[in-house]
């Protein structure tokens, strides 16, 4: 098994601005921790820095004019016009450098597709990446450009077969959007129901559009949604479908959101959860590219996604989070000294309504897809 960990020490130069729930902290912290934990050398392991991406690689999906956009708004000034495309001030903020971050972002997914489509490793992880929000002529929920989408289409180009397998809270929207007509991308998405959270979408109904019907597969989960309801509802959903469909390549995106102490959404994840789905996704994988994505709550960003290299390496960890990376992030507001989180007492009502809830979306979900892939 070989693996590659992509990661760059640029993110530190961006910056979303103070108010912004997204900290680029988290990635130097995350390094930080699998560092402190010896996963940053590991045998049959590479290590490597990304170049940013050049425009003619961004523009393989996304709209000439939008790109225009962003490098018109790379010196950190605002336009009216930018706003037509989803930037300014709250979600998608202009920054100093967005252009040249977003083009890193897109330069790390498309280098792990590139390792995985060349045959030089079996599994990448690029957890800068994993902006799934961002749509062909806009930004759209702290995502610039789609690097999860841009990957893909660079494996489809090789001529593999790709699934897609989201476990972020939110609902992959826009790669759903990218593929909605294609049967040769199969996406799965589990989150927050859109009743209930950004970006509203992802119900069990949207399947896919022409040749793509039964391609696009929506699991939405109820608020409060912990592990142990988590885990049976994607054993239910993603096995079979990966195992109908035969990716070549499972891309991965591993928000990790989905924590119950995340700030922005309602599930109730814990990190030992987050680490055997992600383990379950790599087993289920011939090969795997994982992004990362959200994630508000840095220390379950940190925590969240050196479990999932440490799985995806084969790597068991010790619980305590080591000495010299507890003392860091203390400073940076981190209280967290273990790699798994203690049990919560959760109401019994809570627990019941929360089971009904995904046990009906896991019944519609099979009712709707599984016929179509004679499963
Ligand atoms: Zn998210």
């Amino acid at each position: 098994m070989k693996t590659a960990l992509v990661h760059s020490e640029a993110w530190r130069g961006f910056d979303y601005g103070p108010e912004h729930p997204l900290r680029m902290e988290r990635l130097g912290l995350t390094w930080r921790l699998m560092e402190a934990y010896g996963l940053t050398t590991l045998p049959g392991a590479i290590v490597q820095a990304p170049d940013a991406a050049p425009e003619s690689a961004i523009a393989a999906y996304h709209r000439p004019e939008y790109i225009e956009m962003l490098k018109a708004c790379n010196d950190g000034t605002s336009s009216r016009a930018a706003a037509m495309f989803g930037l300014g001030p709250g979600d998608n903020p202009v920054f100093r450098g967005v252009w040249d971050c977003a083009r890193l972002v897109a330069g790390g997914s498309l280098l792990a597709a590139d390792l995985i489509g060349r045959g030089e490793v079996d599994r990448a992880f690029h957890f800068a990446g994993g902006l799934h929000h961002a749509v062909d002529q806009r930004a759209s929920g702290f995502c610039y450009v789609n690097d999860a989408v841009l990957a893909i289409m660079r494996l489809r180009e090789r001529g593999l077969r790709v699934a897609y397998v989201d476990i972020d809270a939110h609902h992959g929207d826009g790669v759903q959007q990218a593929f909605y007509r294609d049967p040769n991308v199969l996406t799965i998405s589990t989150h927050e129901r859109g009743e209930r959270l950004f970006p509203g979408t992802g119900f069990v109904r949207e399947v896919g559009e022409g040749a793509g019907v039964g391609f696009s597969v929506n699991l939405p989960l109820e608020a409060y949604t912990d592990s142990s309801v988590f885990l049976p509802a994607f054993e239910e959903i993603v096995p079979p479908l990966l195992d109908a469909f035969k990716p070549d390549v499972v891309v991965a995106q591993l928000g990790v959101d989905a924590h119950r102490t995340d700030p922005l959404t309602h599930l109730a994840l814990d990190i030992q959860g987050f680490a055997k789905a992600v383990a379950r996704i790599a087993e289920l994988s011939p090969q795997l590219l994982a992004l990362g994505g959200g994630g508000y709550d840095i220390q379950n960003v940190a925590r969240g996604w050196t479990a999932a290299w440490a799985v995806m390496n084969g790597v068991e960890l010790p619980d305590a989070l080591p000495a010299s990376y507890v003392a860091e992030a203390r400073a940076a507001g981190c209280r967290a000294t273990t790699l798994s989180d203690a049990p919560v007492e959760v109401a019994e009502e809570i627990q019941v309504a929360v089971k009904n809830y995904v046990e009906r979306q896991v019944n519609e979900v099979r009712e709707q897809i599984f016929r179509l892939h004679s499963i």
